[in-house]
Parts: C-alpha cells; sequence; structure tokens
C-alpha cells in the first residue's frame, strides 16, 4: 500500500526537497506551504498534495487534521520541518523577535503534532523532527534559534518515551549548516535587529557580532547540500530502523565532544572557532 507522509514547510529548501523524494519515491506526501505560488507550483508534481498550512494558524493545523479525517486518510511520517532563524546578542533582541521564532519552531511543531497524533497512532507511523545542531551546542549570538531547537530536543525525546508503547517512533534530524534561503532569510532578520541596537550595545558587541558575521558566512560557503539531509530524512522514514537522532554535518565529531567536555573547555573551543 501507497505510504503517506504530511511535510510542514515544503516551499523551500530541506522540506522541498525532502517533498520530492518521496513522490518519487511513490510516497503521498501532503505538503505544507504557505502561498498560492508554491501550492500551484507543488501541485503540478505527481503525488504530491499541497496544502496551505502556516503552522501558527490555528484553522490551518485544524484543517489539516480535517483534510485527513474527511477523506479518510490515513497517515504513516508527520515530518516537522517548518521552522526559521534569528541571530544577535541576547541584549539586544527583542521579545517579540523570541516569540517569533518559538511561535514556528516550538509551538507550531508541538500543535501539529498533537494535531495529527491520532492518525499517527493509528497507523503505528513515525515523527520526526527537524532539529539542528544549535539544538546540541549553544553558540553566542544564537540564543534564539538555539533555545528554540534545543527543546525540540526535548519535546522528541519526551514524546519517544511517551509514544514507545503505542509503536510510533519518534527521531530528530540535527542538521549543521546546509545550502538554503534559512540563512538569507536570518541574515535580513539579524541585519534589520541590529538597526534597532542602541549605543551601547553597538558598543559592547559589535566587534565580536562582525567576527560572527563573518563565521556565518564562512559556515554558508561550506555547507552542506540539502541532498545529504534528505538522505537521512529518508532513512528516518522509511528504514525499519529508524534511528532516535540523526547528526548530519561535517563536524558531527566535534559537536559529540562539545557536549562532553566541561563547560569552560568548551567555551574556549567555541570562541576560538570564530
Ligand atoms: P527554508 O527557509 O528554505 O525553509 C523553511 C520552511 O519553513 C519554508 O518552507 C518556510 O515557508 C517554512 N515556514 C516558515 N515559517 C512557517 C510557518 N509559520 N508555517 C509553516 N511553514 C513555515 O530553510 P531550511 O533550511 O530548509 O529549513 C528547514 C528546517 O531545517 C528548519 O526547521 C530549520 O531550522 C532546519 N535547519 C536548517 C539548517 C540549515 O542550515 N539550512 C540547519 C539545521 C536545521
Amino acid at each position: 500500500m501507497q505510504k503517506r507522509a504530511m511535510i510542514s514547510g515544503c516551499s523551500s529548501g530541506i522540506g522541498e526537497d525532502i517533498a520530492l523524494k518521496l513522490a518519487k519515491e511513490n510516497w503521498h506526501v501532503i505538503a505544507g506551504v504557505r502561498n498560492q505560488a508554491d501550492l500551484e507550483r507543488l501541485k503540478q508534481y505527481h503525488n504530491i498534495t499541497p496544502i496551505l498550512l502556516d503552522v501558527t494558524v490555528q484553522e490551518h493545523v485544524t484543517a489539516c487534521a480535517e483534510f485527513f479525517s474527511s477523506q479518510q486518510l490515513s497517515l504513516d511520517v508527520l515530518i516537522n520541518n517548518a521552522g526559521l532563524a534569528s541571530g544577535g546578542p541576547i541584549e539586544g533582541s527583542s521579545i517579540n523577535d523570541w516569540q517569533n521564532v518559538f511561535a514556528v519552531n516550538v509551538f507550531g511543531l508541538v500543535n501539529l503534532s498533537k494535531t495529527l497524533l491520532p492518525f499517527l497512532r493509528q497507523s503505528k507511523g513515525r515523527i520526526i523532527n527537524v532539529g539542528s545542531i544549535s539544538g546540541l551546542v549553544a553558540s553566542p549570538f544564537m540564543a534564539i534559534y538555539a533555545a528554540s531547537k534545543f527543546a525540540v530536543e526535548a519535546i522528541s525525546d519526551s514524546l519517544r518515551r511517551e509514544l514507545k508503547h503505542l509503536d510510533v517512533h519518534v527521531s530528530v534530524i540535527e542538521p549543521g549548516p546546509v545550502k538554503t534561503k534559512i540563512w538569507t532569510k536570518g541574515e535580513e532578520k539579524s541585519h534589520q535587529s541590529k538597526a534597532t541596537y542602541n549605543e551601547s550595545v553597538v558598543a559592547a558587541y559589535g566587534e565580536k557580532l562582525d567576527a560572527f558575521e563573518k563565521a556565518i558566512d564562512a559556515a554558508v560557503v561550506n555547507a552542506l547540500d540539502v541532498s545529504q539531509t534528505t538522505e537521512v530524512l529518508y532513512h528516518a522514514c522509511h528504514s525499519p530502523k529508524p534511528k532516535t537522532r540523526y547528526i548530519v554535518s561535517k563536524r558531527t565529531l566535534m559537536i559529540k565532544l562539545l557536549r562532553i567536555l566541561p563547560d569552560k573547555w568548551a567555551d574556549s573551543l567555541i570562541l576560538s572557532m570564530r
């Protein structure tokens, strides 16, 4: 029987690429997109049914569940991929920035998961959350994004343990930098935030922020191709033995090391990498 996946954030990047891969492998993909143009574009593909889904809009999330129940569709895999990034020093950040990122990366993920869980319990399906290496190691000037992705790790662990007896598997994918639009969107947002910093914030962090931005630019140049996250997501979707965690990075060993080193050593290492 044809397997079915629901994926949030398929307008571009990681979400769009795994949607196309699954459709090619004869999965039926319900692809969440945020505008009509993306909906029309994805409609052209065989096996893809795009639906309008802003994960922060309750009506969209409810409509998504209604889509499955009204058509009596089963659901095998939910990929919580929708996400956004934001950078800058905590002292210069606005609570609005925190709320916007958490609304998508955390509350949107929780709401879509809880709404679709009845279907996943029925099929003994899977949830795959797209986290980040920023959910394992928190870099300076990445607090908003890192905090949201640390939350994704905690939610994934709790959910996996809550769902074990129901045979619903939970994986979390933790990519390092991947070449997608998230970087340009994040950069634009950081520039907007930077314009609101007062003089004392600029004086305190300006130099370090410039170095951070250069490090980000270098990371983007060396970023992974999106096909590498797709390969791992595909494994989590179809393997009989999906892993609980998948780090997808050129620096997997370093990340693992940073998590076991004493804090002061880890701080020195992280700050020396910029
Ligand atoms: P992207 O910007 O190309 O894709 C993000 C997707 O999320 C887009 O389709 C966008 O429309 C969607 N989205 C944003 N806000 C939404 C909302 N309110 N409701 C529904 N959809 C929304 O970037 P990407 O890199 O493909 O990001 C996908 C996921 O991968 C994110 O969760 C991101 O945090 C994670 N990630 C990306 C990288 C990277 O370097 N690109 C690294 C680690 C993790």
